[in-house]
């Protein structure tokens, strides 16, 4: 990038927020996949002022713009491009404002999620929204990528609480969307189009989000399926009993063995599927939940019930389902995570495809997710050493979305577009609704400077 550029950034925001230096561009070349493009320039802004003045530079010299949260994101999203200009929204960190009155919380990008959470907690409020990755991913990345989490079937993903949100245009404009009220049909919803929108229509600056009471109490119980298809079968019981489980959380053979392997929990890894469920809400509303989900769990065709009977008891359930991240990565060099969704009652259908496809390609996949939202994460075992084997593993990533697509489901139920799922967008869209996103992401971004090449169709 021309030295002139980098001086115009030091001026704009001063220079000890921007960063040429080879540590700063070698370690913000990445987020949660295996690509690496090292940008030529790394900023970190501190206000919308700042965002603003950086994209204003950035849209009159046309050089591109890759937001960055904490950069845990699994679709290449934040990774730079060529030539571009990190804008690393990490000191945007602040949390603004945390209403009782109002329930609802302001807060900058690079908060946190799990900051956030706590912060409300703490007030007796609950923000519901938890990626697996609360520990680390921002607030503004969630919005970004409309996360999700294992919560979703009952409080819905990001985008179900987001009230209002500031944002930065190409060119430095800057919208404020929505405010501080549930309803609002004032003109047309713009803030929606930038709720997943994966930084490439403009940068989130300030987020204001819906808050709920904090239910009082939470207990989990963990069931082995003989047969994966009665563990689907079973959430939809619960649902039918009148109980919303706060989670209902899958794990096949292959991954209740990769977590016994790691863990020695006591899992039984005879079954085809564990099937780990949860209720919250008053304690005594929760007792009651537990007893139901329990009995339809049984009745359901689960061979073994673990009822957890206090808060310590759920969290020793728990620990299997927080165990299948690193036990999975024991068993392969690389991992290749999918992030399908299919209708919940074709998920025996989808997991059944998953095996042939695994054996058609002979690569194996491990399948764990949110049944009850009908969002699958197959893991594909690979090792990026050995070019036949990746050969192997994308062509049945590719299999997999287009049998997801042909269940009624969708490419990606919460990691995004990215990088990785470009080329197969076209199976997953209808090509007219395609056409008209192109048309607003020019609108947005005449210039086509904000993280180019990501979400959309080349
Ligand atoms: C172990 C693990 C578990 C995960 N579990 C889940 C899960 O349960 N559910 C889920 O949904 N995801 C999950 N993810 C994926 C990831 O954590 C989410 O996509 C998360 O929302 C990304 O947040 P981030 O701050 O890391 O954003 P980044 O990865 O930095 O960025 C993601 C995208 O958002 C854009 N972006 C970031 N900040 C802004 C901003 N302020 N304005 C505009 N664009 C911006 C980036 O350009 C990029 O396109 C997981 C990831 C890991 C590594």
């Amino acid at each position: 990038m021309d030295q002139k550029i980098i001086t115009e950034l030091r001026q704009a925001i001063g220079a000890d927020r921007v960063s040429t230096a080879p540590e700063d561009l070698a370690a913000y070349a990445y987020d949660g996949t295996w690509l690496e493009t090292q940008p030529d320039v790394v900023v970190h802004p501190q206000t919308t002022e700042h965002v603003a003045a950086v994209l204003r530079i950035a849209d009159v010299r046309r050089i591109p713009v890759v937001p960055r949260g904490s950069a845990t994101g699994l679709a290449g999203a934040a990774v730079p491009v060529p030539g571009s200009i990190c804008l690393n929204m990490a000191r945007m960190n602040r949390i603004l404002d945390i209403s009782t009155a109002d329930t609802l919380a302001v807060a900058q990008p690079g908060v946190i999620t799990y900051d956030l959470q706590k912060a409300v907690e703490k007030l007796g409020l609950f923000y519901p929204p938890d990626p697996a990755s609360v520990y680390q991913c921002t607030v503004g990345g969630n919005v970004a990528t409309n996360a999700g989490g294992p919560r979703c079937l009952k409080y819905g993903v990001t985008g179900d609480y987001v009230l209002g949100l500031d944002v930065v245009l190409a060119g430095g404009h800057v919208l404020h969307l929505g405010g501080r009220t549930i309803k609002d049909v004032a003109g047309y919803d713009l803030k929606r189009l930038f709720i997943g929108s994966e930084g490439t229509l403009g940068v989130v600056t300030e987020i204001t989000v819906r808050l709920i009471p904090k239910p009082k109490a939470q207990l989990t119980a963990l069931a082995a399926f003989p047969k994966l298809a009665d563990a689907c079968q079973a959430v939809g019981n619960i649902l039918q009993a009148g109980v919303v489980p706060l989670v209902t959380e899958l794990m096949d053979s292959a991954t209740t063995k990769a977590v016994e392997d790691f863990k020695h929990l006591g899992l039984p890894t005879d079954v085809e599927a564990l099937l780990l469920v949860a209720v919250d809400g008053d304690a005594e509303l929760v007792q009651r939940e537990i007893v139901i989900v329990a009995d339809i769990l049984r009745r359901s065709g689960a061979r073994d019930v673990r009822q957890a009977k206090s808060a310590e008891e759920s969290e020793a359930l728990w620990e299997a389902r927080r165990s299948i991240s690193p036990a999975i990565a024991r068993l392969a060099r690389n991992k290749l995570g999918e992030d399908i969704t299919v209708p919940r009652s074709r998920i025996p259908e989808m997991v059944a495809r998953l095996h042939e496809i695994s054996q058609a390609n002979d690569i194996p996949i491990v399948v764990y997710g949110h049944i009850g939202d009908g969002n699958l994460h197959p893991t594909l075992l690979c090792d990026r050493r050995d070019g036949a084997v990746m050969q192997r593993a994308a062509k049945a990533a590719g299999e997999l979305l287009g049998a997801a697509v042909a269940l009624g489901g969708t490419l990606t139920g919460e990691h995004g577009i990215g990088v990785f799922k470009r080329d197969h967008i076209r199976e997953g869209l209808d090509a007219n609704a395609l056409a008209f996103m192109a048309g607003v992401k020019a609108l947005f971004d005449p210039n086509g400077i904000m993280n180019p090449g990501k979400k959309l169709p080349a």
